[in-house]
């Protein structure tokens, strides 16, 4: 039983527009988590703001991330620099009557905080705990880290402490005078489901004659 506030509880973290989408129990934020494969993490550079795609997984009640010694990104944050981290799944495409209430359907986690450095044997359970989660099955199957592999990562630890949830779904939400109108409540509406799948495995051609893992036949999400 996590001690943390609950999502949406501080004033920066409060969804204001759509606020009924506001999800406030941390389980349903930490579901969202680990489902997810990759988050969008901000840093700001000299004025500029950059939005970076990387592969992340839950960690107790921390994110971690990781990525080149040499990269921008990571070296900013691990200078513990404030970031903002967000996961979105894609549920669905929302066709309401009107093109102004069309919308998506998503769930969405964003976490606020400043991440700390992960180091020493910390780091290797947290990369291994990444890879597991990224890749189920496979940190007892493929090669762990050198020490210069190691060297050439940096792995940071994002506190889940302040986060928000948003989660939309079901049909659309037409306006009442679009219902009882004789043209537009003839417009067929609902939503089209947007389902995330793993396709049939791809052998390199080193693994031409090896059979697929079980492990990775098994995958779903
Ligand atoms: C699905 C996915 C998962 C990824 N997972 C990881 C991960 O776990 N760790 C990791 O380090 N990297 C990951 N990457 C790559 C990551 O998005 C960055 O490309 C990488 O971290 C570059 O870092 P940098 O600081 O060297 O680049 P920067 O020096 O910040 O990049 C220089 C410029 O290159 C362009 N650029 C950089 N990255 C991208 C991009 N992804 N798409 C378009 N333009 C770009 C931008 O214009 C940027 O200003 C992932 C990318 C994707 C799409």
């Amino acid at each position: 039983m996590t001690t943390l506030p609950a999502p949406g509880s501080s004033p920066r973290t409060r969804v204001r527009r759509l606020a009924e989408n506001a999800v406030t129990d941390r389980d349903h934020a930490y579901a969202i988590l680990d489902a997810g494969l990759v988050a969008h993490v901000a840093v700001i550079t000299d004025g500029q703001p950059f939005v970076v795609p990387v592969g992340y997984a839950r960690r107790g009640d921390e994110v971690i991330i990781h990525g080149s010694s040499a990269s921008r990104l990571f070296k900013t944050l691990a200078t513990g620099t404030p970031t903002c981290l967000t996961v979105t799944l894609l549920d669905g495409l929302v066709l309401a009557r009107s093109l102004f209430e069309s919308s998506m359907n998503y769930r969405t986690v964003m976490v606020l905080g400043t991440p700390r450095l992960v180091t020493g044997e910390e780091e290797i359970a947290a990369l291994l705990d990444l890879s597991e989660s990224l890749m189920p099955g496979r940190t007892a199957d493929a090669r762990h880290p050198l020490p210069q592999e190691l060297k050439a990562t940096i792995t940071l630890a994002l506190p889940l402490d302040e986060i928000s949830v948003k989660v939309s779904e079901g049909p659309p939400e037409d306006v009442p005078e679009d219902l009882v109108d004789p043209i537009y409540s003839r417009i067929w509406a609902g939503y089209v489901p947007i389902v995330e799948s793993f396709g049939a495995p791809v052998a390199d051609d080193l693994a031409a004659d090896i059979p697929v893992p079980a492990y990775v036949t098994s995958w779903r999400r």
